[in-house]
Protein backbone atom coordinates (compact mmCIF):
# COMPACT_ATOMS: atom_id res chain seq x y z
CA UNK A 1 0.00 0.00 0.00
CA UNK A 2 1.31 3.40 -1.05
CA UNK A 3 0.78 6.50 1.25
CA UNK A 4 -0.27 9.88 -0.73
CA UNK A 5 1.28 13.22 0.88
CA UNK A 6 -2.32 14.54 2.56
CA UNK A 7 -2.35 10.42 3.91
CA UNK A 8 0.93 11.09 5.54
CA UNK A 9 0.12 14.62 6.54
CA UNK A 10 -2.71 13.63 7.95
CA UNK A 11 -0.79 10.60 9.95
CA UNK A 12 2.05 12.95 10.97
CA UNK A 13 -0.58 15.79 12.13
CA UNK A 14 -2.14 12.37 14.34
CA UNK A 15 0.64 11.49 15.85
CA UNK A 16 1.21 15.36 16.89
CA UNK A 17 -1.88 15.16 18.39
CA UNK A 18 -1.45 12.09 20.21
CA UNK A 19 0.78 11.76 23.61
CA UNK A 20 -0.82 14.43 25.03
CA UNK A 21 0.98 17.38 23.56
CA UNK A 22 -2.15 19.50 22.39
CA UNK A 23 -5.66 18.52 22.63
CA UNK A 24 -6.52 22.22 23.65
CA UNK A 25 -10.08 22.80 21.83
CA UNK A 26 -11.29 19.73 23.69
CA UNK A 27 -11.03 21.19 27.06
CA UNK A 28 -13.85 23.05 28.23
CA UNK A 29 -12.85 26.77 28.89
CA UNK A 30 -14.58 27.24 32.14
CA UNK A 31 -12.77 30.11 33.04
CA UNK A 32 -14.26 32.01 30.96
CA UNK A 33 -17.94 32.04 32.85
CA UNK A 34 -18.89 35.26 34.23
CA UNK A 35 -18.86 35.61 38.26
CA UNK A 36 -21.99 34.23 39.02
CA UNK A 37 -22.52 32.15 35.93
CA UNK A 38 -22.43 27.76 36.47
CA UNK A 39 -21.98 25.10 34.38
CA UNK A 40 -22.81 21.87 34.86
CA UNK A 41 -21.00 18.70 34.06
CA UNK A 42 -20.31 14.87 34.69
CA UNK A 43 -17.66 13.66 35.49
CA UNK A 44 -17.12 10.32 33.34
CA UNK A 45 -14.31 7.82 34.66
CA UNK A 46 -11.42 7.08 32.86
CA UNK A 47 -10.74 4.45 30.87
CA UNK A 48 -7.92 3.17 32.03
CA UNK A 49 -10.12 1.08 35.20
CA UNK A 50 -6.62 0.45 36.65
CA UNK A 51 -6.13 4.02 37.82
CA UNK A 52 -6.81 4.51 40.95
CA UNK A 53 -8.12 8.03 40.70
CA UNK A 54 -10.90 6.40 39.37
CA UNK A 55 -11.25 10.06 36.83
CA UNK A 56 -8.83 12.05 37.19
CA UNK A 57 -5.06 12.29 36.42
CA UNK A 58 -2.42 14.41 38.17
CA UNK A 59 -0.27 16.52 35.72
CA UNK A 60 2.56 18.12 36.98
CA UNK A 61 4.27 20.80 35.29
CA UNK A 62 7.80 23.02 36.00
CA UNK A 63 8.23 26.22 34.46
CA UNK A 64 11.68 27.40 33.26
CA UNK A 65 13.08 30.53 31.71
CA UNK A 66 15.07 29.50 28.62
CA UNK A 67 16.23 31.47 25.45
CA UNK A 68 13.88 34.38 27.11
CA UNK A 69 10.41 32.45 27.15
CA UNK A 70 8.90 30.70 29.91
CA UNK A 71 8.66 26.90 29.10
CA UNK A 72 6.70 23.99 30.67
CA UNK A 73 8.47 20.98 31.10
CA UNK A 74 7.24 18.28 31.95
CA UNK A 75 7.88 16.76 36.53
CA UNK A 76 9.83 13.47 35.95
CA UNK A 77 7.66 12.80 39.50
CA UNK A 78 4.58 12.35 37.18
CA UNK A 79 6.40 9.07 35.49
CA UNK A 80 7.56 7.95 39.57
CA UNK A 81 11.06 9.26 38.53
CA UNK A 82 13.05 11.33 40.46
CA UNK A 83 13.12 14.98 39.24
CA UNK A 84 16.22 17.40 38.82
CA UNK A 85 13.96 20.42 38.89
CA UNK A 86 12.27 19.54 42.09
CA UNK A 87 15.66 18.79 43.99
CA UNK A 88 16.66 22.51 42.78
CA UNK A 89 13.54 24.17 43.97
CA UNK A 90 13.75 21.77 47.00
CA UNK A 91 17.45 23.10 47.68
CA UNK A 92 16.49 26.68 47.50
CA UNK A 93 13.94 26.41 49.71
CA UNK A 94 16.23 24.68 52.00
CA UNK A 95 18.84 27.23 52.13
CA UNK A 96 15.54 29.77 52.67
CA UNK A 97 15.68 30.77 49.40
CA UNK A 98 11.78 31.13 48.80
CA UNK A 99 11.74 33.10 45.71
CA UNK A 100 13.99 30.65 43.80
CA UNK A 101 12.06 27.87 45.68
CA UNK A 102 8.59 28.95 44.36
CA UNK A 103 10.32 29.75 40.44
CA UNK A 104 11.30 26.10 40.47
CA UNK A 105 8.82 24.56 42.07
CA UNK A 106 6.01 22.33 40.35
CA UNK A 107 2.84 23.24 39.99
CA UNK A 108 -0.36 20.51 39.81
CA UNK A 109 -3.09 20.40 37.98
CA UNK A 110 -5.53 17.40 37.76
CA UNK A 111 -7.19 16.42 34.61
CA UNK A 112 -10.65 15.30 34.29
CA UNK A 113 -13.24 14.24 31.50
CA UNK A 114 -16.87 14.26 31.45
CA UNK A 115 -19.70 15.12 29.58
CA UNK A 116 -20.94 19.36 29.69
CA UNK A 117 -24.58 19.15 30.66
CA UNK A 118 -25.60 22.90 30.96
CA UNK A 119 -23.05 25.40 29.19
CA UNK A 120 -23.86 28.65 29.88
CA UNK A 121 -21.22 30.06 27.55
CA UNK A 122 -21.75 31.75 24.16
CA UNK A 123 -21.71 29.42 21.55
CA UNK A 124 -18.69 29.12 19.37
CA UNK A 125 -18.75 32.29 16.07
CA UNK A 126 -17.85 29.51 13.29
CA UNK A 127 -19.36 26.48 14.40
CA UNK A 128 -22.33 28.26 16.32
CA UNK A 129 -22.02 25.19 18.61
CA UNK A 130 -21.82 24.89 22.76
CA UNK A 131 -20.15 22.42 24.57
CA UNK A 132 -23.65 20.51 25.67
CA UNK A 133 -24.09 17.04 24.73
CA UNK A 134 -19.99 16.69 24.14
CA UNK A 135 -17.42 14.87 25.86
CA UNK A 136 -14.74 17.75 27.53
CA UNK A 137 -11.68 17.90 29.36
CA UNK A 138 -11.36 20.11 32.31
CA UNK A 139 -8.09 21.24 33.58
CA UNK A 140 -8.69 21.12 37.75
CA UNK A 141 -6.61 23.52 39.85
CA UNK A 142 -6.54 23.98 43.88
CA UNK A 143 -9.53 24.93 44.14
CA UNK A 144 -12.23 22.58 42.36
CA UNK A 145 -9.77 19.69 43.23
CA UNK A 146 -10.31 20.78 46.79
CA UNK A 147 -14.32 20.95 46.43
CA UNK A 148 -14.05 17.14 45.04
CA UNK A 149 -11.90 15.94 47.78
CA UNK A 150 -13.87 17.53 50.45
CA UNK A 151 -17.16 15.83 48.62
CA UNK A 152 -15.56 12.51 48.91
CA UNK A 153 -14.06 13.42 52.86
CA UNK A 154 -17.71 14.75 54.05
CA UNK A 155 -19.74 11.64 52.97
CA UNK A 156 -22.32 12.94 51.04
CA UNK A 157 -21.88 10.78 47.51
CA UNK A 158 -23.71 7.61 48.01
CA UNK A 159 -21.95 6.61 44.41
CA UNK A 160 -18.49 7.12 42.43
CA UNK A 161 -19.57 10.35 40.81
CA UNK A 162 -18.79 9.51 37.74
CA UNK A 163 -20.83 6.40 37.58
CA UNK A 164 -23.32 6.75 34.79
CA UNK A 165 -26.09 4.91 37.21
CA UNK A 166 -25.93 6.64 40.02
CA UNK A 167 -22.94 9.35 39.53
CA UNK A 168 -23.54 12.96 40.55
CA UNK A 169 -23.83 16.17 38.19
CA UNK A 170 -21.17 18.71 39.49
CA UNK A 171 -21.46 22.53 39.57
CA UNK A 172 -18.63 24.27 38.30
CA UNK A 173 -19.76 28.02 39.45
CA UNK A 174 -17.82 31.25 39.70
CA UNK A 175 -18.41 33.75 42.33
CA UNK A 176 -16.30 36.98 44.06
CA UNK A 177 -13.93 36.11 46.57
CA UNK A 178 -12.85 39.31 47.68
CA UNK A 179 -10.99 40.82 45.34
CA UNK A 180 -10.70 38.24 42.68
CA UNK A 181 -13.02 35.37 41.07
CA UNK A 182 -12.70 31.89 42.18
CA UNK A 183 -14.98 28.44 42.30
CA UNK A 184 -14.15 27.49 46.24
CA UNK A 185 -17.41 29.02 46.92
CA UNK A 186 -20.22 27.88 44.77
CA UNK A 187 -19.13 24.78 42.98
CA UNK A 188 -20.11 21.40 44.13
CA UNK A 189 -21.79 17.98 43.44
CA UNK A 190 -25.68 18.34 43.06
CA UNK A 191 -27.51 16.68 45.92
CA UNK A 192 -29.26 14.03 43.79
CA UNK A 193 -27.81 11.44 41.51
CA UNK A 194 -28.78 11.10 38.55
CA UNK A 195 -28.37 8.43 35.56
CA UNK A 196 -27.00 9.01 32.28
CA UNK A 197 -29.74 9.57 29.29
CA UNK A 198 -29.29 6.95 26.16
CA UNK A 199 -28.47 9.86 24.48
CA UNK A 200 -25.63 11.28 27.11
CA UNK A 201 -24.67 7.08 27.87
CA UNK A 202 -23.81 6.92 24.04
CA UNK A 203 -21.99 10.11 23.64
CA UNK A 204 -19.70 9.09 26.44
CA UNK A 205 -19.10 5.73 25.40
CA UNK A 206 -17.63 7.25 21.70
CA UNK A 207 -15.48 10.10 23.55
CA UNK A 208 -14.07 8.79 26.87
CA UNK A 209 -10.20 8.34 26.50
CA UNK A 210 -7.56 6.83 28.18
CA UNK A 211 -6.76 9.96 30.68
CA UNK A 212 -3.17 9.28 30.40
CA UNK A 213 -2.54 10.15 26.67
CA UNK A 214 -3.30 14.03 28.20
CA UNK A 215 -0.06 13.75 29.96
CA UNK A 216 2.75 15.13 28.32
CA UNK A 217 5.55 12.20 27.17
CA UNK A 218 8.71 11.65 29.76
CA UNK A 219 11.55 13.83 28.08
CA UNK A 220 13.72 11.86 29.91
CA UNK A 221 16.06 12.91 32.59
CA UNK A 222 18.89 13.99 30.27
CA UNK A 223 17.23 16.39 28.35
CA UNK A 224 15.28 17.64 31.53
CA UNK A 225 18.71 18.20 32.81
CA UNK A 226 19.77 19.76 30.16
CA UNK A 227 16.71 22.75 30.22
CA UNK A 228 17.30 23.02 33.84
CA UNK A 229 21.18 23.59 33.32
CA UNK A 230 19.78 26.41 30.39
CA UNK A 231 17.18 28.01 32.65
CA UNK A 232 19.81 28.17 35.82
CA UNK A 233 22.86 29.78 34.06
CA UNK A 234 20.92 31.90 31.77
CA UNK A 235 22.42 30.28 28.96
CA UNK A 236 20.85 29.49 25.11
CA UNK A 237 19.70 25.94 24.87
CA UNK A 238 18.43 24.13 21.15
CA UNK A 239 16.86 21.27 20.66
CA UNK A 240 18.32 19.91 17.48
CA UNK A 241 17.48 17.27 14.88
CA UNK A 242 21.19 16.12 14.39
CA UNK A 243 22.15 12.55 14.25
CA UNK A 244 23.82 12.45 17.83
CA UNK A 245 21.59 9.87 20.04
CA UNK A 246 21.38 12.90 22.25
CA UNK A 247 19.86 15.12 20.18
CA UNK A 248 20.15 18.19 21.20
CA UNK A 249 23.29 20.55 21.96
CA UNK A 250 23.75 23.72 23.91
CA UNK A 251 24.12 26.74 21.93
CA UNK A 252 27.70 28.26 23.29
CA UNK A 253 28.57 30.69 21.02
CA UNK A 254 25.51 32.52 21.29
CA UNK A 255 24.00 31.33 17.25
CA UNK A 256 20.26 31.56 16.83
CA UNK A 257 18.69 28.81 18.78
CA UNK A 258 17.21 26.48 15.97
CA UNK A 259 14.04 25.11 17.63
CA UNK A 260 12.51 25.03 21.07
CA UNK A 261 11.76 22.60 23.40
CA UNK A 262 8.57 21.43 24.24
CA UNK A 263 5.72 23.95 22.88
CA UNK A 264 2.40 22.00 24.55
CA UNK A 265 -0.22 24.72 24.27
CA UNK A 266 -2.39 22.92 26.76
CA UNK A 267 0.48 23.07 29.24
CA UNK A 268 -0.70 26.62 29.29
CA UNK A 269 -4.43 26.11 29.76
CA UNK A 270 -5.31 28.28 32.47
CA UNK A 271 -7.24 26.31 35.29
CA UNK A 272 -8.18 28.87 37.91
CA UNK A 273 -7.50 32.37 36.38
CA UNK A 274 -7.16 35.40 38.20
CA UNK A 275 -7.25 33.05 41.39
CA UNK A 276 -4.79 33.86 43.85
CA UNK A 277 -2.26 30.94 44.27
CA UNK A 278 -2.62 29.45 48.14
CA UNK A 279 -0.94 31.54 50.62
CA UNK A 280 0.88 28.53 51.85
CA UNK A 281 4.56 27.62 51.07
CA UNK A 282 4.45 24.08 49.43
CA UNK A 283 5.46 22.04 51.73
CA UNK A 284 9.37 20.74 51.20
CA UNK A 285 9.43 16.67 51.69
CA UNK A 286 11.82 16.30 53.59
CA UNK A 287 13.86 14.09 51.16
CA UNK A 288 15.87 11.65 52.70
CA UNK A 289 16.68 13.99 55.41
CA UNK A 290 20.35 14.45 56.40
CA UNK A 291 21.49 12.76 53.04
CA UNK A 292 19.31 15.70 51.20
CA UNK A 293 20.74 18.51 53.02
CA UNK A 294 24.38 17.30 51.61
CA UNK A 295 22.51 17.03 48.40
CA UNK A 296 20.37 20.63 48.22
CA UNK A 297 23.97 21.65 49.86
CA UNK A 298 26.02 20.47 46.69
CA UNK A 299 23.26 21.35 43.75
CA UNK A 300 23.35 25.15 45.07
CA UNK A 301 27.22 25.14 45.04
CA UNK A 302 27.38 23.54 41.68
CA UNK A 303 24.95 26.41 40.75
CA UNK A 304 26.63 28.63 42.05
CA UNK A 305 29.97 27.28 40.55
CA UNK A 306 28.32 27.89 37.14
CA UNK A 307 27.34 31.00 37.47
CA UNK A 308 30.53 32.10 38.67
CA UNK A 309 32.44 30.74 35.79
CA UNK A 310 29.81 32.79 33.68
CA UNK A 311 30.67 35.85 35.08
CA UNK A 312 33.71 35.16 34.42
ZN1 LIG B 1 9.74 17.96 39.32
Amino acid sequence: MSLSLDQLKAAFKKNENEGGTNRPNNYYPFWNLQEGQQAIVRFLPDKNTNNPLGFLVEKLMHTLDINGEKKSAPCLRMYNEDCPICKVSSAYYKAEDKANGKKYWRKKQHIAQGLVVEDPLPADENTKETHEGKVRFFALGYQLFNVIKEAFEGGELEDVPYSQDGGYDFIIKKTKQGDYAGYAVGSRFRAKARELTKTERSAADDQMIDLATLLPQNPGEEKLSAMLTAALNGTAYEEKQSDKPTGFSFNKKGSKPVSVVHTDEDDNIPEEVATPAPKATPKVEAEGGQEFDAEAKQILESIRSRMKKKAE
